[in-house]
C-alpha cells in the first residue's frame, strides 16, 4: 500500500544516516570505531558541508547528552526514538558513562537488521556482554534485552504497544529520563508526533526530551530540501511543525513540557568547543561557507524539561 511505501523510505533514512556519518568519521571529524560494523563506507565522497553538518548535529546532541548525565550523575535512563544503527550505547561505554540502562526503539525490520549486526560482530557484542551480568541475555529477531541495553522493535505511531514493551524490559518512570529523537518526528503526522512527546511529558515526571530536525522550511531553500526528500519518496508528514524555532518550542511546550528552548545549528556550530570546531575546519577545503550556512540555518535542535526531582534540567544549555 502507499503507506507501506512511504515507511519503507522512511526506514531507507536509516542508512543514509549512517553512512554519512561513518564517511566523516573516516576523513576524522569525530571518532566512532563502531559505525563501520553497521553500514559500508560511501562509494563517493560526501560533501564538506555536509560532513560539517553531521559533525554539528552528532556533537550538538552528545553535548546535551553529556549534561544531562553530568546533571543526573548516571543515575538515569536513555530512550532513543526512531535511534537506526545509532552506536551511543558503545561510546557511552567506553567512556564510562553509561545510564542505568539505554533503550533504543525503531521499527521492527530495522532493529532485526541491527540485531543481525550484533550478533555476528563480536566488537559490537563483547561490550554488552561486558555490561550484562549473570542471567542469560535475550535476543530474538525483533528485541534484545540484557543489564545496560535494550533494543525494542515498535512503532512509535502506536504508543500503547511501545510502552508495554518498554516497561517489560525495566523502564522505570520514576527514574529522570532524557529521550532523543534524531531525525525522526518530521516522518510522523504533526497529531503523531504531538501525541509522542505528550506521552513522553505524562509519563516521566523528571526528564528532559532532545529533539533534532529540519526548521524554518518556508523559504526557497527548505522547499529545495522538502522536495528531495519527496522525491524519494519519504513521507514528510510533520514537516509542518518545521515552521520556525518558536514551533518547535510551542509544541513541547503544549505537550506536557515545563520548559523548552530551539537553536538553529549555525547557533549550536558556533557555540561547540571553538578548538575542536577549528580542528575540523582544517580537515577539508570549503568552497561555499555560504551553503553551509544554509544547511546550518534549516536544522535545529529544540528541547523541553519537566523536574519534580529538581535536579535543575531546565539549566541545560550549549
Ligand atoms: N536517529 C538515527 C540517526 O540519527 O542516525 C536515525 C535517523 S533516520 C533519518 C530516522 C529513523 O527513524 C529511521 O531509523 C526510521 O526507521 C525511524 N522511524 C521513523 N518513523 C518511525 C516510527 N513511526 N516508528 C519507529 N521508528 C521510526
Amino acid at each position: 500500500s502507499e503507506s507501506d511505501t512511504a515507511d519503507e523510505a522512511v526506514r531507507g533514512t536509516c542508512d543514509d544516516a549512517s553512512i554519512c556519518k561513518r564517511f566523516a568519521v573516516s576523513v576524522g571529524y569525530w571518532k566512532d570505531p563502531y559505525m563501520q560494523y553497521f553500514v559500508r563506507q560511501a562509494k563517493e565522497r560526501k560533501a564538506p558541508e555536509i560532513n560539517r553538518g553531521y559533525y554539528a548535529r552528532v556533537q550538538g546532541v552528545s553535548q546535551l547528552l553529556c549534561a544531562f548525565l553530568k546533571k543526573t550523575e548516571c543515575n538515569c535512563q536513555i530512550i532513543k526514538l526512531g535511534a537506526g544503527l545509532d552506536t551511543t550505547f558503545w561510546r557511552l561505554k567506553d567512556e564510562n558513562l553509561l545510564p542505568k540502562k539505554y533503550f533504543e526503539v525503531d521499527f521492527p525490520a530495522i532493529v532485526s537488521r541491527k540485531l543481525h549486526n550484533i550478533k555476528s560482530k563480536p566488537p559490537l557484542s563483547k561490550p554488552i556482554m561486558e555490561t550484562h551480568n549473570g542471567d542469560s541475555l535475550l535476543i530474538d529477531a525483533y528485541s534484545l534485552d540484557s543489564a545496560r541495553y535494550s533494543i525494542l522493535g515498535a512503532d512509535l505511531r502506536n504508543l500503547k504497544d511501545m510502552e508495554e514493551k518498554l516497561k517489560k524490559v525495566g523502564m522505570d518512570p520514576q527514574l529522570p529520563t532524557l529521550l532523543v529523537a534524531e531525525c525522526v518526528l518530521v516522518y510522523m503526522s504533526p497529531e503523531k508526533s504531538a501525541s509522542l512527546l505528550k506521552w513522553a511529558g505524562d509519563t516521566f515526571p523528571t526528564a528532559m526530551f532532545v529533539n533534532y530536525e529540519q526548521v524554518n522550511m518556508a523559504d526557497r531553500f527548505g522547499q529545495i530540501m522538502i522536495e528531495n526528500l519527496q522525491r524519494r519518496q519519504c513521507n514528510l508528514a510533520g514537516v509542518e511543525a518545521c515552521q520556525s524555532l518558536q514551533s518547535q518550542m510551542d509544541r513541547l511546550l503544549s505537550n506536557g513540557w515545563e520548559a523548552a528552548d530551539a537553536w538553529d545549528m549555525i547557533r549550536v556550530y558556533s557555540s561547540l568547543p571553538q578548538n575542536d570546531v577549528a580542528r575540523i575546519e582544517k580537515l577539508e577545503f570549503l568552497d561555499e561557507r555560504e551553503l553551509l550556512e544554509q544547511l546550518l540555518l534549516h536544522y535545529c535542535i529544540s528541547w523541553g524539561t519537566k523536574d519534580s526531582l529538581h535536579l535543575g534540567l531546565a539549566e541545560i544549555t550549549f
